[in-house]
């Protein structure tokens, strides 16, 4: 076996390669460290590294293998996390330097979940502070950097997932969703992300921005790699109440059942406001795609798209608001040196440990909430919600999927948007009704645009209806023609 490919390889190769004992976990994730030396200094996805329990792990699974125990199907298989999932015994910074020095003392739900399936954590994984951000500039370490063009940012909040499995420093890795953090950083680097339904994956123990918008899901190098994934992180969790308790399926069965006759619905305002012409053009052309293979593309309105972003900006700071009390330097992480009583140490604490957007949004959602103004912009909000959520109620009574832009434009430059909020909101313009709605999306790369920077379109789903979005997702992926298909790092 070539030692130097594997970690080119999906996390379905690599389970192929491991159960026929081509090669060893350990083997493995040695070549991913290895693969992490060589390119993290420039693409900077990583914030904690747990070599040695990773080692200590893949010589455990292979062990069980030698001995013939039965494994699950992504047993020896790396990923990396991002860091706003506590993980026992292990650093969780949220890229915030008011939780620099905190390490949970239990696992969350998904973090129990990739181990009970012997999965080997390779590290965890840069983000904007507290997930609230479109490119990893918000991080309090440094930017992670666009494997594609090392001057342009990743997208975010999870652009260290992002980054880490399109420079194949993981084989698959898990980020949280939102407004968009996993589908527009899966858009920029050309991978495949996926936000689960609200209530599919266990919120438990994923460090809180916006409690009723969160959700956690994976991103992946292809859509079968996406049905695995979903398949080790999905079902109920009596430790979140907000947790779905339903049958999940499994996720791989999707990928065999064809797309003929599919109803999928292009919604004009999604490719209006600013949209780049080359990603309107490539959606466009994926949608000719699947309609050779016997789907059915019809235009429609969803004339409230406009309003998504105002009202998701106000009910998530809203939430962060309330969600951010919590950090007072007495319970976690960082505390300051010098203050004068309790309060000031309070004040000062939050001054000197929270950036510039978290305090910003602390701001706005305090606002938003303070009595006089909370029916003028909080309850406003919500109402907007319900009217998102039953336009696509309505919507998906005749269509099975909704295709759009992942985002308005490709991978911008590092520094190009830090000084400007709302022009950085603005990228999450085809993103965050998704979260309104609390519906499944999944975005994969389609093409790429004349510098070379990657495109991806977005398949939006019904609740639950994970599988959908597999199935067409999958349909695409086996047919499209790309014109690359890795960076050249
Ligand atoms: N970019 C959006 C924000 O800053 C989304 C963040 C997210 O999905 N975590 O709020």
């Amino acid at each position: 076996m070539d030692d130097e490919m594997l970690y080119k390889k999906t996390a379905h190769e690599l389970k192929d390669l491991l159960k026929s004992k081509q090669v060893s976990s350990e083997e493995i994730v040695k070549n991913f460290y290895d693969r992490i030396e060589q390119v993290d200094s420039k693409v900077k996805a990583y914030i904690t590294l747990c070599k040695d329990k990773a080692l200590d792990k893949a010589r455990e699974v292979d062990k069980k293998r030698v001995d013939g125990q039965q494994l699950s199907p992504l047993a020896g298989i790396p990923i990396a996390v991002k860091d706003n999932m506590c993980t026992k015994g292990i650093k969780t910074t949220c890229a915030s330097k008011i939780l620099d020095n905190f390490v949970p003392p239990y696992n969350a739900t998904v973090i129990e979940n990739l181990y009970q399936n012997d999965m080997i954590l390779l590290g965890k994984l840069n983000m904007d502070e507290f997930a609230m951000g479109s490119s990893t500039e918000n991080s309090s370490h440094y930017p992670t950097h666009n494997p594609w063009n090392l001057e342009r940012v990743p997208g975010g909040s999870s652009g260290g997932s992002a980054a880490a499995v399109a420079a194949h420093e993981a084989a698959f890795a898990l980020g949280s969703d939102t407004g968009g953090s996993i589908r527009q950083p899966a858009h920029y680097c050309g991978v495949v992300g996926m936000k689960p339904t609200y209530g599919s994956v266990s919120r438990y123990g994923l460090v809180a921005f916006a409690s009723s918008l969160d959700q956690i899901g994976p991103l992946t190098k292809d859509v079968e790699d996406m049905a695995l994934a979903l398949n080790v992180i999905t079902g109920h969790d009596k430790m979140d109440s907000s947790s779905a308790l339903i049958d999940y399926p499994d996720y791989t069965d999707a990928l065999k059942q064809g797309v003929k006759g599919l109803k999928v619905a292009l919604p004009k305002e999604y490719f209006e406001q600013g949209v780049q012409k080359e990603i309107k053009d490539k959606v466009l052309q994926a949608a000719k795609l699947l309609e050779k293979q016997g789907v059915i593309i019809e235009e429609v309105s969803m004339d409230l798209t406009q309003y998504a972003l105002p009202a998701y900006y106000l009910i998530s700071s809203a939430e962060a608001s309330s969600n951010l009390a919590r950090y007072d330097g007495i319970k976690y992480g960082y505390r300051a040196k010098n203050y004068d009583d309790l309060l000031d140490m309070y004040k000062q604490t939050r001054d000197e440990g929270f950036g510039k957007e978290v305090k910003r949004r602390i701001m706005l959602g305090t606002y938003a909430l303070s009595s006089g103004y909370y029916d003028a912009y909080y309850k406003k909000a919500q109402q907007v919600r319900t009217l998102i959520k039953k336009d696509f109620d309505t919507l998906f009574d005749t269509y099975d999927c909704v295709l759009t832009p992942t985002g308005p434009t490709t991978a911008f430059k590092i520094g190009e948007k830090v000084d400007n909020p709302i022009e950085m909101y603005m990228n999450d313009i085809c993103t965050v009704p998704v979260n309104i709605a609390g519906i499944p999306a999944l975005s994969i790369n389609c093409g790429f645009d004349n510098e070379g920077l990657p495109i991806g379109m977005q398949l939006i789903g019904k609740a639950f209806n994970e599988s959908m979005l597999l199935r067409l997702a999958y349909a695409y992926e086996q047919n499209r023609v790309l014109d690359k298909n890795q960076p050249s790092l």
